[in-house]
This record gives structure tokens, sequence and C-alpha cells, in this order.
């Protein structure tokens, strides 16, 4: 059992699949196949099938959440989405995700300000950090991911001298995303302590012990139970297996079999 009771959360990040059909039966199953106590589901669907996957998700206790939000809250941003346009479909956010910090060139200050929007909103956010294979492979991972949470808490200090107390921080090695490789359940759990050391440091709201560490990086039903055997790890961002029924029926069930364990089986984080 982790001493503070931190919720177990598996949250599966949809990315660009699906269509709002498409994800509204694909929610409505995974809610029904899913239904275990003590675990936080949330799922997170392409901003076009927000609206869809809420509705499907209405009568469930399954949340939804949003892949990013921009920056700012308004303005001129062409084809951007925002935190306030989101909030009545979703209560989560995906903020920092590797495909973005590669593909949109967000750096730790933009996820920073991100991390703001999401305060202001209400959102809660699943804030991803990870290390390149060349950084593991040089001995630099820990530095790396410490750098990405304090350069990032630094941005957030700077605009608005607060620091979110509702963090979840996702533990994303980007070699191990879509590659079908995983970490090891140790390295992850080292990991996992670095983060809240780094965070307390930081000065987050009642130290850093509530604050949930989840691992992703092809995470599936067989690969689990490796992560969640680390009491420091709290869950799983699933991307990949996220889109099939039977695995986040599997993934669900074992994370079930850990907040029990943990004593939080009666508990929705
Ligand atoms: C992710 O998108 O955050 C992720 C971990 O993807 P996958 O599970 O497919 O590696």
């Amino acid at each position: 059992m982790n001493g503070v009771q931190r919720p177990v959360i598996i949250a599966a990040n949809w990315k660009m699949n699906t269509t709002p059909l498409d994800a509204s039966l694909l929610a409505n199953d995974i809610a029904a196949a899913t239904e275990v106590a003590g675990v936080t589901r949330v799922i997170c669907p392409p901003y076009v099938s927000l609206e869809s996957v809420s509705r499907a998700l209405a009568d469930t206790e399954v949340e939804v959440g949003v892949q990013n939000v921009h920056a700012e809250p308004f303005g001129a941003f062409t084809g951007e989405i925002s935190a306030p346009m989101v909030v009545m479909f979703a209560t989560w956010s995906i903020v920092g995700h590797s495909e973005r910090r590669r593909d949109q060139g967000e750096d730790d200050e933009m996820i920073g300000r991100k991390l703001l929007r999401c305060a202001e909103s209400g959102l809660r956010p699943i804030l991803c950090v990870g290390e390149q294979l060349e950084d593991r492979q040089a001995g630099r991972a820990e530095d790396t991911v410490r750098r990405q949470l304090e350069r990032t808490l630094a941005e957030v200090r700077r605009v608005a001298e607060i620091v979110p107390d509702d963090l979840v921080v996702a533990y994303e090695p980007v070699w191990a995303i879509g590659t079908g490789l995983t970490a090891r359940g140790s390295d992850a759990s080292a990991m996992a302590q670095l983060i809240r050391h780094t965070l307390s440091g930081a000065g987050i709201p009642g130290g850093a012990a509530h604050v949930p560490v989840l691992y992703g990086g092809s995470v599936t039903s067989g690969s689990i139970d490796e992560f969640l055997a680390e009491p420091d790890i709290d869950g799983a961002l699933v991307g990949g297996a996220s889109l099939k029924v039977d695995e986040m029926a599997g993934i669900v069930a074992r994370a079930g079999l850990t907040a029990a364990a943990r004593g939080s089986g009666s508990r929705q984080g």
C-alpha cells in the first residue's frame, strides 16, 4: 500500500484515431468492460469526438480528458483549441506528450503555461515527461526528466507564482512509446521517486507524496503487472492498447487488484 492512498489511474490516449461515431461506440464498450472498483478511468479521445464520447460516458464513472490544450486561453491561434473550450466535455488534459514535443516543438516553458491554463479551467493535468533513448544510453535519463520538471514548474511560478496541486505525472520514456519496448519496472519506479523528489523541491503544496505517477510506453495487459507491482507507480497512460476493448479490460482488471491490495479499492481518485 502507498502511505498516502494515491488513486490508481488508467488513462487512455487515443491519439489521432477514431471518428466521432467509432469513438462513442468504443467508449461505451470500454466503460462496460472495465467496471472495477477503485480504479480511476480516463479516456482522452480526439477533440472532435469529445461530445459523442462524453455523451456515451454520461452514466458511467469513466472520465473524459483531452490530449492537449493551447498555452493561451483565447486569441489569434488558427486551428488551435484551448482549455476553456473543452471544459464542457472534459475534466482532464494530457500536457506535454512527447509526440507534441517532437512534432509541434513544445518546450518545457510552453508546457508550464499549459499547466496554468489547466489550473484556471479546472482540468486535471497529466504532465508527460521522459527521456530519449540516447539520454538513457548515456546515463542522462534522470537529469533529463529532472530538468523537464524543473523548467516546467519554473515557468508556472514565473507567470503565476503557483504550483498546481492536482498534478498527475506520466513517466513516458520516449523510446518506449509505440515501439513495443517497455522500461523495466524498477527503472520506472526509480524515476517515479525522482519525480516526486523534484516536485517536492519545487515547492509543490503539501510535498509530492500525494502526486500520482503513471508509467507510459507500450503498456498492455501483459506488461502492466510489472509496473503496478511497484508501490511508487500508480497506474498507466496507455496509447495503442487503449483502442482495444479486451486490452483495456485486462489492464483495468489488473489495476483493480492493485487498488484492492493498496487499500484504495473503494476510492475513486
Ligand atoms: C502514449 O501515447 O502516451 C503511449 C504511451 O502510447 P503507447 O502505449 O502506444 O506506447
